[in-house]
């Protein structure tokens, strides 16, 4: 059985793509959508001998071979141009995410749609895409296991309802605490959807998020290096902005 985070993301892969699942560790999620009948061609990706090792066991047991392609290779590498038409990146930073992203550009022809679920530095993966002209068209957060995760789905074409431009115009914020003004660097970070639909995961992930902050700060008071004064302030900074936003909403 897959996980609640892997089902959600199978959920986004529509029926009948050619999926590339890149860094796919035991290749749960083209197994689990082979097995499904809903894709038609699977490749499972990994840097890695001993997760590309697993990968293939887990795919000659299952007697998925046929449909599912387990690959030895360096993000996108594994793939020819026009030969996936979805790709998934999941279980890793936004920063590496982006990173396999942009060294991959010359196999993303052809791809309609990317579903990316960053364990971290989601504003990474959000940047990319904004930059390089893949349209946001929906954001999912979850709970399991005490872990928060946010998914992100963009698309190479432009669909009229949710063109960027749109999305990450600055917009005024209205919560029960009045109104805010949030531009594009506080929607890269927390999300345009999600900062719109204020799911209850998604207000405790900033919560956290504001926790941890404190942390650090406490941590840097501790020092007496210049710079440590230097970080303070900029986490302060953060910190304001989050909870600025929390505020005018709760
Ligand atoms: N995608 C699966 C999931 O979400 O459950 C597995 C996530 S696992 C934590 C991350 C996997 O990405 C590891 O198996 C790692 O070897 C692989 N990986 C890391 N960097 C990679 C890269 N540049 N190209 C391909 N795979 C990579």
């Amino acid at each position: 059985k897959l996980s609640k985070r892997l089902e959600w993301i199978a959920e986004q892969v529509p029926a009948g793509s050619r999926l590339a699942d890149i860094g796919s560790d035991h290749a749960l999620l083209p197994a689990y959508l082979a097995q499904q009948g809903r894709i038609v061609k699977g490749i499972a990706g990994e840097v890695n001998r001993g997760p590309f090792q697993a990968a293939s066991k887990q795919i000659r047991e299952a007697g998925l071979e046929r449909t599912v392609d387990v690959r030895l290779g360096d993000g996108l590498a594994v793939i020819a141009p026009g030969e996936a038409d979805v790709i998934t990146i999941a279980g890793m930073g936004g920063a590496l995410i982006s990173a396999i992203l942009e060294a991959g550009q010359a196999k993303l022809a052809g791809v309609k749609l990317l579903v990316l679920q960053p364990n971290v530095g989601e504003e990474n993966v959000r940047s990319w895409l904004l930059a390089h002209e893949w349209t946001l068209l929906k954001e999912l957060i979850l709970e399991e296991d005490g872990k928060i995760y946010e998914i992100l789905v963009a698309a190479s074409a432009q669909p009229a309802e949710a063109s960027n431009d749109r999305l990450y115009a600055p917009r005024l914020l209205n919560g029960p605490n009045g109104g805010l003004e949030i531009g594009r660097e506080l929607l890269l970070k927390m999300g345009p959807y999600l900062l719109q639909a204020q799911d209850e995961v998604w207000f405790r992930k900033w919560e956290l998020e504001i926790a941890k902050l404190e942390m650090i700060e406490r941590q840097l008071a501790l020092s007496s290096q210049p710079e440590a004064r230097l970080k303070e302030r900029e986490l302060e900074l953060e910190k304001k902005r989050i909870k600025e936003v929390l505020t005018c909403l709760q």
